[in-house]
């Protein structure tokens, strides 16, 4: 490493939803949202360095692709060429996010891209400015830029940030199973009929620091779809219900559930319980950042 090697650390943190209701469709095929977002602490890890030229990507992740298919790719190109940036980036990702599970991990990592390369290059650009062109990445980009507990409308980059949503723990549990996010929406229009959650009674209830009445309305319409296909969320949602949870639900559309405790001790006994039960997938205790 030279001295004088320009590099930066970031941290892009996954989130959960405290509610998720579909409202409509526009002509583009694009659902419009409203959702509860909710960052919490699990985190991949990015390392920005400074290069003669290009965008090149590694990664501990043997799932993921390293060419402009990767998020992080996309956000870098797009900042890089609007900003007029001759220079080029070796970025590293340490993946610790589930894939493809809910949990807006790509979206996470683009957005920490911006952010990053943002601070590498010293450019003057706004929050706004990097939100405005991390939705041409992915719609949950935006929230990823702002980050902790927020409402979310349109595609999901039409944002309101909420106060920070009560203390408690959280157990995340990402069942071993492939939920394709084009599958659930797609038989979500054919299914027709849904219970829409009470998206304004969560908001309200996190404004007046009322953790029972977020649990009481968690709410998610994919569930319908998901749950259909794959029952064990069913049973996970079920055990960790049983396990002490004031509430549980399905984050994004899937396949990962969540469950609301009161103490990090009754979390991680309820992930015990659901390792005994054969319901582990990949399995966090963790908390709202
Ligand atoms: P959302 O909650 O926004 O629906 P998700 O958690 O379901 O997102 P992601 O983990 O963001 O899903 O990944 C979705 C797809 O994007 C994966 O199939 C993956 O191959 C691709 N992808 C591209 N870049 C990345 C990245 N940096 N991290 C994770 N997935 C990525």
């Amino acid at each position: 490493m030279q001295d004088n090697e320009k590099r930066l650390t970031r941290k892009a943190y996954a989130k959960i939803n405290l509610g998720l209701d579909v409202v409509g469709r526009l002509e583009n095929g694009y659902h419009q949202v409203r959702m509860v977002m909710q960052t919490v602490n699990i985190f991949d890890i990015l390392t920005f360095v400074e290069a003669e030229r290009g965008i090149r990507i590694t990664t501990d992740c043997g799932e993921l692709p390293t060419d402009e298919n990767n998020l992080i790719y996309k956000a870098a190109r797009l900042l890089l060429e609007t900003c007029g940036i001759r220079k080029g980036v070796t970025i590293h990702l340490e993946k610790h996010i589930p894939i493809a599970a809910g949990m807006a991990g790509g979206s996470a990592d683009a957005a920490a891209t911006l952010l990053g390369l943002r601070d590498l290059f010293s450019l003057e650009i706004s929050d706004e400015q990097l939100q405005q062109l991390g939705v041409r990445v992915g719609a949950d980009v935006p929230y990823c830029i702002m980050g902790g507990t927020a409402l979310a409308e349109g595609i999901g980059e039409v944002l309101t940030p909420l106060l920070p949503a009560p203390r408690c723990s959280i157990l995340v549990d990402r069942p071993d199973i492939q939920v394709s996010t084009r599958y659930v929406y797609e038989h979500l229009d054919a299914s027709g009929m849904w219970e829409h959650p009470d998206i304004d009674g969560i908001c309200a209830a996190i404004a007046g620091g009322d953790l029972e009445g977020i649990t009481r309305r968690l709410g998610n319409v994919l569930e319908t779809v998901t749950i259909a296909a794959y029952p064990v969320i069913a049973r996970i949602k079920r055990e960790m219900l049983a396990s002490g949870a004031k509430g549980s639900l399905m984050s994004g559309s899937g396949p990962t559930v969540f469950g609301i405790y009161d103490s990090r001790e009754k979390a991680q006994a309820a992930c015990s319980h659901l390792i005994l039960k054969g319901l582990g997938g990949q399995l966090f205790v963790t908390e709202f950042v």
